[in-house]
């Protein structure tokens, strides 16, 4: 057959091995002049290493992805560092990336509090009965087995900071998934995810799949007569879409209306990062990744010192760090200029280091994003359009898809490689 793929982010590009090894003839159309998608990096002319426009990292359980990778022989690329993760508490940071320091924390108190941490993050670990869990939200079902304090002091922020105003409308398999397939250990491949996925669009060329970069499609229809599908002018017997539900829609309004509707129904957040090079570490302690509480008057969820993940030498000697949120459509930063957004952001950095002046940043550079985090609601899994649609031989793979997990290169893999076999 010949089949079309539309994107060449991890799901395009996982889809495209299967079936070219299954020995159709394989094109690629990606909008961007680079493979990757979201996990797609950038590189400052003196960098050895490139780096992920948004923060990346893998899981140690995220199998699709390093089983894919050893697939590719890569696996000697691979590493995982130890970096720290810190929690607030009163003004200090507590590393909290072990299950010594996650007793050691003081947030949680010393009693039942601890003990009830403990007993719901071990069940959530163990049941894989996740179809219980998305019938309550996330909110009701913390409080109510977690209690309060922990709530309060763990999950409400968390979900404050993902999902802004639909943070009580998150049902609770999203936190289950995340408990359930997260490691503390986390990965990235040497030289940077671009590296990864420029290496992986070598290896999809060599064996014959045709990757067209810098090609936007703008329509997907379908020939009456020859029941072929038509990407643009050209056409092929079967076409495989790997964008945002919203794009899938545009692309395609031929859609029945249920599958349209069900798309548009979907709901997402964006996501506003901003990197910045530094002279000096941020993080007197070396810390790597702040779960930072918005409600605190922070104004952003994340602050990512990479540079305590892997090597600065690997940036010409830049620190780098990223602050980045995640939003709804038409939230403020999605709109404000670089230097805004940066003026915004520079009181909190202070708080994170008191020494820290605006003559420490040497560069800085924002990536937005519409489409960054699905967002599943109570009995999500009947909101899930089919990878199959209604129009014979047209299929959708997306992160709005890979419910009950949350989105993730891993996951892009995985569902990938499903739409490669329901094709095939
Ligand atoms: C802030 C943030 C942090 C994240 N952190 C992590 C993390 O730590 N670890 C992790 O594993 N994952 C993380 N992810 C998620 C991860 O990036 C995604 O799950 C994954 O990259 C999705 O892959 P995909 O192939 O499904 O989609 P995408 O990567 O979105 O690929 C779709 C591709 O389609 C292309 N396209 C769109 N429209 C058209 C068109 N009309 N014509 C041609 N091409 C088109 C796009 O340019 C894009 O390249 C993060 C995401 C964000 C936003």
């Amino acid at each position: 057959m010949k089949i079309a793929i539309i994107g060449a982010g991890y799901g395009g590009m996982a889809a495209a091995w299967d079936l070219k090894k299954a020995g159709h003839d394989i094109t690629i159309f990606e909008s961007a002049n680079y493979a990757g998608g979201l996990a797609s990096g950038f590189k400052a002319l003196h960098w050895n290493w490139s780096l992920e426009k948004f923060y990346h990292h893998w899981f140690q359980t995220d199998n699709e992805m390093l089983g894919l990778i050893r697939e590719l022989g890569l696996e000697d690329k691979v590493i995982f560092p130890r970096p720290l993760t810190v929690m607030y508490y009163k003004k200090k940071w507590y590393p909290f990336d072990s299950i010594i320091n996650a007793l050691l924390f003081p947030g949680l108190g010393w009693g039942l509090n601890k003990i009830r941490f403990g007993f719901v993050g071990l069940f959530l670990r163990i049941t894989n009965n996740w179809r219980a869990l998305e019938k309550v939200t996330a909110h009701e079902w913390m409080l109510k087995w977690a209690g309060k304090k922990v709530y309060e002091q763990m999950w409400e922020p968390l979900l404050i900071g993902k999902f802004a105003s639909f943070y009580k409308d998150v049902n609770m398999a999203w936190l289950w998934a995340r408990m359930h397939a997260r490691t503390t250990r986390l990965g990235t491949f040497e030289g940077g995810f671009q590296k990864f996925a420029d290496l992986f669009a070598e290896k999809l060329r060599k064996q014959g799949v045709e990757i067209r970069l810098g090609v936007s499609i703008k329509s997907i229809k379908q020939d009456q007569a020859s029941r072929s599908l038509s990407v643009d002018d050209e056409s092929f017997d079967k076409v495989l879409v790997t964008t945002s539900p919203n794009l899938m829609a545009k692309l395609c309004p031929s859609l029945p209306e249920n599958y349209l509707k069900g798309l548009l129904g979907l709901k997402s957040m964006g996501a506003v990062v901003m990197t910045l090079s530094l002279k000096h570490s941020l993080s007197k302690d070396g810390y790597y990744w702040f779960n930072v509480p918005k409600g605190e008057g922070y104004p952003f969820l994340a602050l990512v010192e990479h540079t305590n993940f892997v090597p600065k030498e690997n940036f010409g000697g830049d620190h780098i760090v990223y602050a980045g949120d995640y939003l709804e459509l038409g939230h403020e930063y999605f709109s404000m200029s670089d230097d805004e957004l940066l003026e915004r952001f520079i009181p909190a950095f202070q708080k994170f280091n008191p020494e820290f002046s605006r003559e420490w940043i040497q560069k800085i550079w924002v990536h937005k994003t519409n489409y960054a985090q699905p967002v599943p609601l109570v009995g999500h899994s009947k909101n899930i359009p089919d990878i199959q649609t209604p129009i014979d031989g047209l299929y959708f793979a997306s992160m709005s898809q890979v419910y009950p997990w949350d989105r993730g290169t891993n996951f892009a893999v995985e569902i990938g490689r499903r739409a490669a076999r329901i094709m095939k």
